[in-house]
């Protein structure tokens, strides 16, 4: 067990204004491994004046400058890839494999498209008798989530640096401690004090404060739609800027003409990886009925060939309301073909990967975002009954459509309300514009559209 002290404030660890910690355990055997300061609201304040002091230096830095740094931020992160995937593995519970590959790769590639970015980008056009100037917004407040614990701070600091912009970042509870090795990287890249803050802390007491913080010029939020609202409101009702990057229920509309093992076996994937708690998850596939059988039959499968290659649930609580929406989707009358809600294992907050049938798209399990390895397979009678469905929840972050012919699943996609399609398989690419249609977010996160939240303009006429 570590006791770590300090958090990162104007370019070096700073003591916590409070005496309390939070326990960080590991979710694979229930052991606490360290704990970090609960920060207060007057370690908020202490950060967020760093921030707004480092703002006037950081924004007139060349962004060739601010470049080099994000580059060099890259490297530091490459160099430490390995401690990266340990440290996310310890705190979240991911398999290592994917913790290097994701939890670390993911990172290391959007920084270094913010490095390229800040390069390259054009902050500053014409127009008619107008130039227009693309300036940082100011100082960023930034609350992140435990699921891609790095990925969430890397994918609201970077380009919030490239921007121009200073940052403040109070990370999930659960995943501290990759958050204090971004810091000492950050740190390491040379980044001048201030332009980056760092406060470990609970959501209502740091959160709230980082929130309602009269130095925050824009608040980033990634996390539940409950939270996301409230604090929202509070930003909004200062006149600050708010980007929310919330909840999701994903379809995985899989037409007749498509690869039908290849769609199921990719969709059960997407569900299972990081046992199910990633907001863009497909966690609703559907199948022609023509086809329904054989579909629940591969997932099922699929879903039964996992068994012990996903990790656990991040802590007791998402593990009960991940059991919760299990029961309920048994008592709703949909079918169990894989898993249920026992925990496969003594210790760690596990659960087995979960596949339903015969759900129907009122059904609780296939409206609300369960955050877990759970898959719901629906039948759909056509393309207009699909795409009914598809549409049917308050969400709108991802999907995903097969087809045998790619320009009808192109068809299919742009008539879903959602922020991202994947067509055929299509890979995850970091430069594309990720987030969400209606009640699943405002903004947009990665590549130039991610850098674009971080600016505002000014135009002068001539
Ligand atoms: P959450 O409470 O919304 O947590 C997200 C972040 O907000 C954390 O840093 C959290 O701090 C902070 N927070 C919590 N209450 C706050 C408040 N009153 N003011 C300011 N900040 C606050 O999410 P969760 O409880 O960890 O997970 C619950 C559900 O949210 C999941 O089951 C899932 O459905 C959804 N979720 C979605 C995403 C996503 O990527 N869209 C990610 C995670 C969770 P603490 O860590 O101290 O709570
Ligand atoms: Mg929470």
């Amino acid at each position: 067990m570590k006791a770590h002290d300090g958090m990162y404030i104007d370019g070096a660890w700073r003591p916590a204004a409070g005496p309390d910690v939070i326990e960080v355990v590991n979710p694979a055997d229930e052991r606490v491994i360290a704990t970090v300061p609960a920060g207060t609201v007057e370690d908020v304040d202490a950060a967020v004046r760093a921030a707004r002091a480092a703002l006037p230096g950081w924004a007139a830095t060349p962004p060739a400058e601010r470049a080099a740094r994000l580059a060099a931020l890259r490297d530091g992160l490459v160099a430490r890839r390995d401690e990266i995937a340990e440290t996310v593995t310890a705190e979240l519970g991911s398999p290592l494999k994917l913790s290097q590959t994701v939890h670390a790769g993911v990172p290391i590639a959007v920084t270094g498209s913010y490095a390229e970015l800040a390069a390259t980008y054009a902050f500053e056009e014409r127009t008619g008798n107008s130039t227009v100037f693309h300036e940082p917004v100011g100082v960023v407040g930034a609350i992140t989530p435990w699921n891609y614990p790095l990925h969430q701070i890397v994918a609201k600091t970077a380009p919030a640096l490239a921007a121009g912009c200073t940052v403040v970042v109070k990370p999930a509870e659960d995943t501290p401690l990759v958050a204090r090795l971004f810091a000492r990287a950050v740190h390491e890249a040379g980044i001048p004090a201030g332009v980056f803050n760092l406060v470990t802390g609970l959501g209502p007491v740091a959160g709230q404060a980082l929130a309602e913080h009269p130095g925050v010029d824009l608040l980033s939020f990634t996390g539940s739609t409950a939270v996301g609202r409230r604090i929202g409101a509070i930003a909004t009702g200062m006149v600050k800027k708010v980007a929310l990057e919330l909840g999701g229920k994903s379809a995985n509309v899989i037409l007749p003409g498509a690869d039908l093992a290849r769609a199921v076996n990719v969709g059960v994937a997407n569900v299972m990886s990081n046992s199910g708690q990633t907001c863009s998850a497909w966690t609703r596939m559907l199948v022609h009925r023509d086809q329904y059988d054989e579909a629940v039959e591969l997932a099922a499968a699929a879903a039964a060939k996992y068994g012990d290659r996903i990790g656990p649930l991040v802590n007791a609580g998402q593990r009960e309301r991940v059991r919760g929406y299990i029961e309920k989707g048994v008592a709703e009358g949909a079918r169990l073909v894989a898993g249920g809600p026992d925990s496969p294992h003594e210790r760690g907050y596990h659960v087995s990967p979960t596949v339903f049938a015969d759900v129907t798209p009122e059904m609780t399990i296939a409206q609300e975002e369960i955050f877990g390895p759970v898959l719901s397979v629906l039948r759909y009678a056509d393309e207009e009954d699909a795409l009914r469905i598809a549409n049917g929840t308050v969400y709108g972050l991802a999907g995903a459509v097969w087809a045998g012919d790619e320009a009808e699943a192109v068809a299919f996609a742009r008539r879903m309300e959602t922020g991202q399609v994947d067509i055929n398989g299509g890979r995850f690419n970091p430069l594309a514009p990720f987030g969400g249609y209606k009640q699943s977010g405002v903004g947009r996160e990665l590549g130039a559209h991610g850098l674009t939240e971080y600016l505002q303009t000014k135009s002068l006429q001539f």
